[in-house]
């Protein structure tokens, strides 16, 4: 998730504008991530640690607070006969073709394909940052498409946590500041052994006053790692969260995730270019077109290699090939990009 463009024209798109943007407001933080709430928001002050508050969040929405899952479900995170669409009529994108799939609780699964085959506007859907065209998406035993901003806001930062290829920490932030922050704005207590377990089981109880720009990038995403687990949330959105790292990091990384979901029952969904990173996980999606065409059990990195090969090497060859559009009107189709 690159957090610059995952928004799509939302300037402020970072860690906070997901989870707190300005209730009453146009539901942005501004690109200086500046919390402030505008309108008349009920707020009150969040208390960090040494520092005087430099926000104030906003109560809950009664609605989602008194709402209730529907049943429970043996999935986290369910997409039904899921759309997408960009633009209308000869123009539009089909990002997504009726896409029907869940995401089990305690699995990590992988979604991989082409660039441009779906795989963000996917998880940008499942996580209710993105509106869909038709269908529904159950998170949690509700149908997150039907809720309103508010509604989103409190989801995303209660039910949802975030991993991000560029860490997006906050910089003026100690690491405990960095990892404790859904929790600050929630104005939620903080679990003192969940915290303690995360950041032994992550190694870093040696790093936790330091600020990101005195961690290694590895150290930087265990620390983000650490902040999507903090607040127990029903699934965990990683987008390529080893992009940025080195080898050896990225198997840190990688393992950890792993570690959440054996042993702490974490779901996990992670978008992923990396044949290896997709090997780590229980399941692989694979993305083409809008589709999914690949659903592979204990995926294995030459596998998804060779998947991966497969769909590049045909979303080349569709691109190339004149369409029927092409033939007929001598207009040019809409592409795939093939990395
Ligand atoms: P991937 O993550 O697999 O690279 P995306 O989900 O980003 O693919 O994009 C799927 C398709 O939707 C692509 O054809 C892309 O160009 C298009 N698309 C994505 N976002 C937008 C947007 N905001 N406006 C128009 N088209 C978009």
């Amino acid at each position: 998730m690159n957090p610059n463009n995952i928004y799509g024209n939302s300037a402020g798109s970072d860690f906070l504008s997901i989870i707190n943007p300005s209730l009453g407001g146009n539901g942005e933080a501004n690109a200086n991530g500046d919390l402030s709430m505008n309108g008349n928001t009920n707020t009150t002050a969040a208390p960090i640690a040494g520092i005087a508050a430099p926000f104030s969040i906003p109560s809950q929405p009664q609605q989602f607070a008194q709402s209730q899952p529907q049943q429970p479900k043996k999935y986290a995170v369910e997409a039904i006969d899921l759309v997408k669409d960009y633009g209308t009529g000869e123009n539009a994108v089909h990002a997504l073709r009726n896409i029907n799939v869940g995401f089990e609780k305690g699995k990590f699964t992988a979604i991989m394909g082409p660039s441009g085959s779906g795989k963000s506007t996917m998880m940008h859907t499942l996580a209710g940052l993105d509106s869909v065209t038709s269908g529904e998406v159950i998170l949690g035993g509700q149908d997150i498409t039907k809720m309103n901003d508010n509604q989103l806001t409190m989801l995303r930062r209660n039910e949802i946590g975030f991993i991000f290829q560029s860490f997006n920490l906050l910089p003026m932030f100690t690491a405990e500041q960095n990892i404790l922050m859904p929790l600050t704005l929630a104005g939620d207590k903080v679990d003192r052994k969940w915290f303690n377990t995360l950041v032994e089981t992550l190694g870093l109880t040696q790093r936790l006053k330091h600020r990101p720009n005195e961690l290694s990038g590895g150290q930087q995403q265990r620390v983000a790692i650490a902040r999507a687990l903090i607040s127990k949330p029903q699934v965990v959105f990683a987008d390529e969260p080893t992009g940025n790292l080195d080898s050896v990091s990225s198997a840190e990384v990688l393992s950890f995730l792993k570690r959440s979901v054996r042993e702490f029952g974490q779901t996990v969904v992670m978008v992923t270019h990396d044949a290896v990173a997709a090997s780590y996980a229980d399941r692989a999606i694979v993305f083409a077109d809008g589709r999914i065409v690949s659903d592979v059990e204990h995926p294995t990195a030459e596998q998804m290699s060779d998947l991966l090969m497969k769909e590049s090497e045909r979303a080349a060859r569709q691109s190339a090939a004149p369409t029927m559009d092409q033939l007929m009107n001598g207009k040019p189709r809409h592409a795939q990009t093939v990395r």
